[in-house]
C-alpha cells in the first residue's frame, strides 16, 4: 500500500511553537510537507488557494485579531474536509464548545494537543488524520469500470459479515455485511474502498446493493438456525441510492421471496455526501414507515450535525472509528461521544461504536453504563460467512468473552 505524506499547515502566533512543532514533524517524517504561519488570517489565504491542499491544520486557539475558533468557522464554511487539531492549554469546558462550534459548521475538528507539545501527542493525532483521510492518503488504486463490470458479470461481489455485539449482554445483535469482490479466478480480494465510488460514478452502485443484499437475506434463515438465536443484518446504501423511490419496493421483494420482514434488516446511510434532497428524506422516511432500522454511518466525520440527528428519522446512529479510536485517553474525543449519549439517550436512539479495536476502548465505553452494540476487530473482523458461523458459535459457546 503506498503512503502518502500529508501536507500539514501550523498555526501560531508564537514563533517558538512553530519551531518546536516543526522539529516535531520533521522528527516524524514531514520535513518537506510542513507550512506555517503566524496568524490566522495567513492561514486562511494559503488554505483558500487550494481547499484541497493540506490534510491537516493543527491551530493555535488564543491569536491576536483573528483567534482560533473564528479560523475553525471559516474552515468550516469552505467546506474544509481535512482534520482541524487544536494546540492550545485547554480546559474541558472549551473543548467543548470548540467541539459543538465545529460540529455546527462541518468541520473535521479531530482532536487536541496541550503545550508544551509532545512528540507522542503528535504522532497519535497524525494516525487519526491518516484515519480521516484513509480515502486520500492510505489508497491503493480503484479498479476500473471495466473491471468491475466483469467482476459483476462474473458474480463475485461477495457479502462479508461482521458481528455488532451488545456492550453489556455480549449478544450478537446484528451483523454488518460488507461488500467484497472475490476473483472467481485466483480467490484474490477486492476492499470496498477500490471500487465503491467507482460504482456510484458509473451508476453500478445498485447492483452491487442488490446483489448482496440477495445473496445475504437468502442465507438469513440458515444462519440464524446455526447460531440458534435472532439477529438483524445491516446493509449499506449510498444516500444517492435513497433518489431512487422505488428502492423500498425492490428491497421488500427480496425480502418477501426469502420469507424475511423488515424489521429484520437494518439499512446504513454511508454519509459521504451530505443527505439532502427531499426525495432522499422521503425514501428514508419510508423505509422507517416500512419497518426497517435505519442508521446513520460515521457519525463524526459526515455532515450531520448533532442538532441535525433530531430532525432525521434514524433509528440509530454509529460512531465513527475516528471517535473511537484512544477514548480512553483522548478528552476531545470523549466530549463528543458524552453529548452524543446525551442527546441519543432523550431521542431513544441506539448507538454503535464502530472499530473497536483495543480491551481499553471497550472498557471505557462499558463505563457509560449505556446501551450500546459494540462492532470491531477486538471481536471479529469482516468474514465470509462459514468463517463467521464458526466465529459465532465460539463467541456463544464461551459466552462471548474477548480473549
Ligand atoms: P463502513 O460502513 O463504515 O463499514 C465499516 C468499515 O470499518 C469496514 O470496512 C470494516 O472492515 C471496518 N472496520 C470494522 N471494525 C474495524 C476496526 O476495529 N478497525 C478498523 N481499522 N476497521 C474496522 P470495509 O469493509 O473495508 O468497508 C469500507 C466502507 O465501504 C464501508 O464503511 C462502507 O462505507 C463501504 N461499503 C462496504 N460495503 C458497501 C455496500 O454494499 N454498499 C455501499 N454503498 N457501501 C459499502
Ligand atoms: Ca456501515
Ligand atoms: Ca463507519
Amino acid at each position: 500500500m503506498k503512503k502518502i505524506v500529508p501536507n500539514i499547515l501550523v498555526v501560531d502566533d508564537s514563533k517558538a511553537i512553530l519551531i518546536v512543532m516543526k522539529a516535531i514533524l520533521n522528527e516524524l517524517g514531514m520535513s518537506d510537507t510542513i507550512t506555517t504561519c503566524l496568524s490566522a488570517k495567513e492561514a486562511l489565504d494559503k488554505v483558500k488557494k487550494d481547499i484541497n491542499y493540506f490534510d491537516a491544520i493543527f491551530t493555535d486557539l488564543n491569536m491576536p485579531e483573528m483567534d482560533g475558533m473564528e479560523l475553525i468557522r471559516h474552515l468550516g464554511e469552505l467546506n474544509y474536509q481535512g482534520g482541524i487539531i487544536i494546540v492550545s492549554e485547554m480546559d474541558q469546558k472549551v473543548i467543548s464548545l470548540a467541539a459543538s462550534l465545529a460540529k455546527q459548521h462541518n468541520a473535521h475538528l479531530i482532536g487536541n494537543i496541550t503545550k508544551p507539545v509532545q512528540l507522542s501527542q503528535v504522532s497519535k493525532l497524525l494516525i487519526k488524520v491518516a484515519q480521516l483521510n484513509s480515502h486520500t492518503l492510505l489508497k491503493e488504486p480503484s479498479i476500473s469500470e471495466g473491471e468491475l463490470i466483469e467482476a459483476l458479470n462474473n458474480d463475485e461481489i461477495t457479502p462479508f459479515y461482521q458481528p455488532k455485539v451488545n456492550a453489556n449482554s455480549n449478544i450478537i445483535e446484528s451483523v454488518e455485511v460488507l461488500a467484497r469482490i472475490l476473483s472467481s479466478k485466483d480467490g484474490s480480494i477486492i476492499l470496498p474502498n477500490r471500487f465503491i465510488s467507482v460504482a456510484e460514478q458509473h451508476h453500478l452502485i445498485n447492483q452491487i446493493t442488490f446483489s448482496l443484499f440477495e445473496k445475504a437475506t437468502s442465507e438469513f434463515i440458515n444462519i440464524k438456525a446455526q447460531l440458534g438465536h435472532n439477529f438483524k443484518m445491516a446493509f449499506n446504501l449510498s444516500p444517492t441510492q435513497l433518489d431512487d423511490l422505488n428502492c423500498p419496493n425492490k428491497l421488500l421483494l427480496i425480502l418477501e421471496l426469502n420469507q424475511l420482514t423488515p424489521s429484520n434488516i437494518i439499512i446504513e446511510i454511508t454519509e459521504q455526501h451530505a443527505l439532502s434532497s427531499l426525495t432522499q428524506l422521503e425514501t428514508l422516511n419510508r423505509l422507517r414507515m416500512h419497518g426497517f432500522g435505519v442508521s446513520l454511518d460515521d457519525f463524526g466525520v459526515g455532515f450531520t450535525n448533532i442538532n441535525q440527528l433530531r430532525n432525521l428519522p434514524f433509528t440509530k446512529v454509529k460512531i465513527d472509528r475516528s471517535l473511537i479510536s484512544h477514548i480512553e485517553t483522548d478528552l476531545f474525543s470523549q466530549v463528543v461521544v458524552s453529548s452524543l449519549f446525551n442527546i441519543t439517550s432523550k431521542d431513544h436512539l441506539d448507538l454503535v461504536a464502530e472499530g473497536v479495536e483495543r480491551p481499553e476502548e471497550l472498557a471505557y465505553l462499558r463505563h457509560y453504563k449505556r446501551n450500546l452494540a459494540i462492532q470491531g476487530f477486538l471481536f471479529s473482523c469482516p468474514k465470509p460467512q462459514s468463517e463467521f458461523i464458526s466465529w459465532a458459535k465460539d463467541w456463544l459457546r464461551t459466552d462471548g468473552s474477548p480473549a
